[in-house]
């Protein structure tokens, strides 16, 4: 029950021991497209250039911003919270020109405070967290791309912690590169990054793609207006490369990891079948029992809830008790892992987190009541059975 990662549904890990095939076999190509298709409609999008980047969550970050950053292209960088501090560390090694803002720990920004930024720096690329599980806080996206579009800035969220889980709309917020993780919300282990780009994205990375080291492959590329861009300095990141192994040319660049195929494949089924929308409201429903629930024993919930995830909460330690030893009960007594924390909130907050296999009745429930009863060994007097109690409220609606 922590931040992430998450217990795996067992469908996903069940589908992961499937026997292993070449990725030239038609059944392989077959599962490929399948598997773009499942997750244009995770992503909520008709972005052909939809696919898995083998590797984790930030192997998709690292994809997109070394794919779409030149040297010396400026990135506007919103930070709040660890992630942010993430995408500003990457977009440096792709030797942009990178440019931070910072709301404090707790707080999101409001579309206006990222518009004046913008303004000010004229960016090539915004790279915005959606959901910051160091803090708990779900960045609003929906006016951002109106935003990006207007002042023309590539629009590029990191939405790993988030989807799923949490309203996500690319195509309907105007995103231009979304990248995710299966750890989350998503219901299976880490080592895959769904990642989907806009055309206008794609065109940015096909710009870059044919010109070899400032030298034009070939006369047709002697065109006058054509600028020499530098190629992607990274092999396995390359997106150009990347989707021509998913496109319709399918060719040859690393070997499809086939495990971790049908693993993503099996995640979007799940969550498609399931309804994208039907999903949220679940998140959103484990997530208020959580929150009632850890309230009603008493405690005091970290951040300003009403851009809380849907799918984490970040729980203040009382004063006098022992955070790791409590996790430590939680763990050795009951079997449940609860987060720890970084940064400002290390040793302040725990997160608790209620995502994808987790976002479950009996998983809430039975963390709030070892919860209530490592707090009693730790010498606390919680409300007795109120943990439980207010999150059966929660869900008698
Ligand atoms: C959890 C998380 C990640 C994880 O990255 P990995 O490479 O899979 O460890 C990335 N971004 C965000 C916003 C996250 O919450």
């Amino acid at each position: 029950m922590g931040p992430g990662p998450i217990n795996a549904d067992p469908r996903v890990l069940r589908a992961m021991s499937a026997p292993l095939l070449g990725q030239y076999d038609p059944a392989m190509t077959a599962y490929m497209t399948e598997t773009q298709e499942l997750y244009r409609q995770v992503f909520r999008t008709a972005n052909d250039a939809t696919l898995l980047v083998d590797g984790t969550s930030r192997s998709g970050i690292e994809a997109v911003l070394v794919s779409l950053l030149e040297p010396g292209d400026r990135v506007l960088v919103p930070v709040f919270g660890r992630f942010g501090h993430l995408l500003k560390e990457i977009a440096e090694r792709c030797l942009a020109e990178v440019h931070v803002i910072e709301a404090e720990w707790g707080t999101v920004f409001e579309p206006e405070q990222l518009e004046a930024a913008i303004v000010e720096v004229r960016p090539k690329v915004l790279a915005l967290v959606q959901g910051d599980t160091s803090t708990t806080m779900c960045q609003p996206l929906a006016d951002v791309g109106e935003i990006c579009r207007r002042h023309g800035v590539l629009f590029y969220s990191d939405v790993t912690a988030s989807l799923g889980g949490n309203a996500f709309e690319m195509d309907g917020w105007g995103l231009d590169a979304a990248t995710a993780g299966l750890q989350k919300c998503l219901a299976g282990p880490s080592g895959s990054a769904p990642t989907s780009l806009s055309d206008a994205a794609v065109e940015v990375i096909r710009s870059r793609k044919h010109v070899e080291a400032g030298i034009r492959e070939s006369s047709d590329d002697l065109d006058e207006e054509a600028t020499i861009r530098p190629r992607i300095r990274s092999n396995y990141f390359d997106l150009g490369m990347i989707l021509d192994y998913w496109g319709p040319r399918r060719l040859n660049h690393h070997t499809e990891a086939s495990s971790m195929l049908y693993g993503a494949r099996e995640c979007a089924r799940l969550l498609v079948n399931e309804g994208m929308g039907t999903a949220i409201e679940r998140h959103r429903l484990h997530g208020a029992a959580i929150l009632a629930g850890v309230q009603g024993l008493g405690l005091e919930v970290f951040g300003d809830v009403a851009h809380k995830m849907n799918n984490v909460v970040a729980v203040e330690i009382p004063a006098g008790l022992d955070g790791d030893g409590a996790r430590s009960a939680m763990l050795h007594d009951f079997g449940i892992e609860i987060g720890t924390s970084f940064g400002p909130l290390h040793g302040r907050v725990w997160r608790i987190g209620t995502m994808g296999y987790n976002a479950r009745h009996d998983a809430v429930l039975g963390t709030l009541a070892a919860l209530e009863q490592v707090l009693r060994g730790g010498g606390l007097s919680p409300v007795p059975g109120g943990g439980v109690a207010a999150a059966k409220e929660v869900y008698a609606g």
